[in-house]
């Protein structure tokens, strides 16, 4: 299924993150985190694609993604970077999804190694849009979107000019970066529609539990920390009960305003512990229910 249909016919769409684990040999940690969300009520499960991985990893991304369509009937979403690829070694893999019934694709230019990039055929990810387009219109082709700004884009506003070439590019749906403060994303969302951007975006939401997470995540992604977030992370910092009770009940919070704002689509970060998914899920059904069938 086209997930592009998913966003026509819901007002607010729920789905999830998976990545394939990193060590080579360790798939069955996927597969088990998999087993332990089946039956929850999600729309669609995305896995992602070599980020800080081996090549081994990269080619687990098709195999979680049929497995999740063949065993479990959900449809997935398969993240594909383009940074330093060619235009034959992207074609084999646009193959191999097709072969395995994967029609949506989540395009993306991933980080630049700090080496530089073996090819410069596809330099962003609007180039990757276009290209899956042109190649086969089986598939539908999804993008990222930054409400704290891309990192290497020198302000919001160049930013969104460039998150408008992706969508003209013929991308049907965007997912954010994680956030904590939901008014950041309120102000990305009014100024991207400003921009004529008009297609539907996911708020990426991943719930911190541990305190090593928010050092990580925020070194990784930039997000910045709303007084209130910080003030419970201080306070329960070395309590990890009280920590992953605050965490969670902080991203129920999040996704329970988001949804009361017409946020069209909630991309839950799992960082593959079932546990975690399985309490927001049961947390927020409710809210995707009433929204849903109104
Ligand atoms: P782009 O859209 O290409 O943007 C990168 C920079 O280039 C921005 O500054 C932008 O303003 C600029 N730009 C974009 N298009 C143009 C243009 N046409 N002309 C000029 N400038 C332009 N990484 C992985 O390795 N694997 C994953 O599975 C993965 N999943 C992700 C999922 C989500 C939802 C998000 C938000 C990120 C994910 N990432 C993943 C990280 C991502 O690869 C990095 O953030 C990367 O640095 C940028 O990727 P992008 O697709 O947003 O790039």
């Amino acid at each position: 299924m086209n997930i592009a249909e998913l966003f026509k016919f819901k007002k607010t769409v729920y789905s999830l993150e998976v990545f394939p684990p990193k060590k080579a040999g360790s798939i069955e940690t996927v597969y088990n985190t998999l087993y332990g969300l089946r039956g929850l009520p999600v729309d669609y499960i995305s896995v992602t694609y070599g980020a800080g991985g081996s090549e081994q990893q990269r080619q687990k991304t098709c195999e979680i993604a049929s497995l999740i369509k063949k065993e479990y009937g959900i449809e997935p979403v398969s993240h594909l970077t383009c940074v330093g690829s060619t235009r034959e070694e992207l074609r084999g893999i646009l193959t191999e999804l097709k072969n395995a019934g994967i029609q949506n694709i989540l395009a993306l230019r991933g980080d630049m190694p700090a080496e530089g990039p073996v090819s410069m055929a596809f330099p962003h990810a609007s180039d990757l849009a276009g290209f899956i387009r042109e190649e086969d219109s089986y598939f539908n082709v999804t993008g990222a979107c930054y409400p704290e700004c891309h990192v290497d884009a020198a302000n919001i506003d160049e930013d969104i000019e460039n998150l408008k070439k992706k969508v003209d590019a013929g991308v049907t749906q965007l997912t954010t970066q994680l956030f904590f403060d939901n008014e950041i994303f309120y102000r990305f969302r009014e100024k991207v529609e400003k921009a004529g951007i008009n297609v539907p975006i996911s708020a990426g939401i991943m719930p911190i539990v541990r305190k090593s997470q928010v050092e990580r995540t925020v070194a990784m992604c930039g997000a910045s920390i709303p007084t209130r977030f910080a003030r419970l992370i201080s306070k329960y910092s070395e309590s990890p009960e009280a920590l992953n009770q605050a965490g969670l009940s902080y991203c129920v919070d999040q996704i329970t305003d988001l949804v009361a704002n017409d946020v069209r689509g909630v991309h839950l970060y799992t960082m593959n512990s079932v546990d975690t998914a399985r309490y927001v899920t049961a947390a927020t059904e409710s809210l995707f229910k009433s929204v849903n069938k109104a």
